[in-house]
């Protein structure tokens, strides 16, 4: 089993949620008044974020105080995609 704490997996999800929403605040203040359809930042964000929602993790109903896995994928939660965002984004490993 990999090392993986409850913990760990909350805290994953917070940073990227909060590389997220710092990427929305950083453009929403860069161009405050320029609404543009073609913009690719709010579109690369809803990918993202849709991504995110596929991979979040879940526990097993029947044994709530188990360890998440990826709704997706069945991976340990944060899976490799959430973990790949999340440096990609956060320039940090997360641990799975
Ligand atoms: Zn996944």
């Amino acid at each position: 089993m990999p090392d993986v704490t409850p913990a760990a997996v909350p805290a994953a999800a917070d940073e990227l949620s909060a590389a997220l929403d710092r990427i929305k605040a950083d453009h929403a203040s860069a161009n405050p008044f320029d609404v543009n359809a073609n913009d690719p930042v709010p579109r690369l964000v809803a990918a993202v974020e849709r991504v995110m929602d596929l991979h979040r993790g879940i526990t097993d109903g029947d044994y709530p105080e188990s360890l998440p896995v990826c709704e997706e994928d069945g991976e340990w939660a944060p899976c490799p995609t959430v973990r790949a965002i999340t440096a990609a984004l956060t320039g940090k490993e997360v641990q799975q």
